[in-house]
């Protein structure tokens, strides 16, 4: 029986994890489930999971929890100290790191610190951390599993391969909501329109990620360190059926995918589950009716991907930098302050002001993060 720990079980990656540990009762306890904010889903899920922790955003959302929950029975805590605990406790053998954002980074780094298999939804981590995630995971033996289902994907293309022989990997994008929307629109883009992706369902700032297509940029990041690959390696291609769900390409010019209905549910079972697989029940892909059509991403229309690649290309903390604009930025749109268009300039004119050096340990990451943020507010207000 593995126990487990859901950092963001009330997001959407969290709801299917969640959906996985109903499924499989025999293999997997949910021994700790964290949430931010949303105390009534996570009283639901309390209720038929029984942790024994679980985690809030803040004390006033214990005293919200309290009044939903019988007293007893399970530990309840608060806070960045809460969620590290869930992380880290002895009882747990794998964390899901589901929580959206920056705020994923220190739980994270505190699972893989403590030795826990990692299931990574969190890509954000990677991208403002990722030297120091994987040196740390390499020191303290942590196997770290994809939870994005294009890094599930290479991963799985990987499997028994020799790294040496691998020439690139290759990123489906779907292309999101605008892929064929006139440049001359874009300034008109609401939020609403922004939020209705065409083939997954997902939370609200990866959504809006997958549309400026700023989330295949940190998917980027993401494989970089991952699958140890200079950034010359990895490209992006655009595939709006989503049924690929990404590839790596091998010196005799072999070229492996790995395809599925999109699903967050394969790629979430896989990392829980790996090396075996779970009978999921899912339907094929209809191959009797399958037109793959694939095509290079517009740069141009979409230049967040152009910025992400710059940032890898550049190091450091430049990347840091980067998810904290794009953070500062997705949140400006979403709120109505910014036009959609405007999510790009912003994020490159925090680029053009930031000094780049080395994110060596954690508090320089982390001020990092701290000046790029307060820089991007600056320049929304
Ligand atoms: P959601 O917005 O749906 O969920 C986010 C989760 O994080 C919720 O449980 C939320 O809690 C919690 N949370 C938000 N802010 C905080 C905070 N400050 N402290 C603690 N918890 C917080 O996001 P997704 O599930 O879509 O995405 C989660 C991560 O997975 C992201 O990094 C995303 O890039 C990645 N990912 C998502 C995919 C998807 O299909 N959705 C696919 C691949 C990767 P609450 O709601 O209770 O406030």
């Amino acid at each position: 029986m593995k126990k487990i720990a859901v950092l963001g079980s009330t997001g959407s990656i969290g709801r299917n994890v969640v959906e996985i540990l109903k499924a499989f009762p025999d293999r997997y306890r949910a021994f700790a489930l964290a949430a931010g904010g949303n105390v009534d889903l996570l009283a639901r899920q309390m209720a038929f999971l029984h942790p024994e922790v679980v985690v809030v955003r803040t004390e006033a959302h214990v005293r919200e929890l309290q009044k939903l929950v019988p007293a007893g029975g399970c530990e309840i805590l608060w806070g960045d100290e809460g969620y590290a605990a869930a992380a880290t406790h002895p009882e747990v053998d794998t964390v899901v790191s589901a929580i959206v954002g920056a705020a994923g980074l220190l739980p994270t780094v505190a699972a893989v610190r403590a030795g826990k298999t990692l299931a990574l939804a969190n890509k954000e981590s990677l991208v403002m951390a990722g030297d120091l995630l994987m040196s740390l995971a390499k020191e303290k033996g942590v196997d770290i599993l994809p939870v994005d289902s294009e890094h599930s994907a290479i991963f799985q293309c990987l499997a028994g391969q020799r790294k040496r022989d691998v020439s690139s990997l290759l990123l489906t994008a779907s292309g999101g909501p605008f892929r064929n929307l006139d440049k001359a629109a874009f300034a008109r883009i609401r939020p609403e329109d922004a939020l209705a992706h065409p083939t997954w369902s997902m939370g609200r700032k990866i959504s809006i990620d997958s549309a400026t297509l700023m989330n295949k940029g940190l998917e980027v990041i993401e494989a970089m360190h991952l699958f140890a690959m200079p950034v010359e390696k990895i490209s992006v291609v655009v595939h709006p059926q989503s049924v690929v769900h990404s590839m790596v390409a091998f010196c005799d010019g072999a070229v492996m995918a790995q395809m599925g209905i999109p699903d967050m549910k394969g790629a979430i079972a896989l990392a829980l589950s790996w090396p075996e697989r779970l009978p999921l029940k899912m339907d094929l892909p209809d191959f009797s009716n399958l037109n793959l059509r694939m095509e290079a991403p517009d740069l141009e229309r979409f230049p967040c991907l152009g910025l992400a690649f710059e940032a890898a290309r550049e190091g450091g903390i430049f990347p840091t930098a980067l998810n904290a604009a794009n953070e500062v930025a997705v949140e400006a749109f979403l709120q109505g302050r910014i036009s959609f268009s405007r999510i790009a300039a912003l994020i490159s004119e925090t680029l053009m002001r930031t000094e780049n050096h080395g994110a060596e340990d954690l508090d320089c990451i982390l001020g990092a993060d701290a000046r790029a943020r307060s820089l991007a507010e600056s320049l929304v207000a």
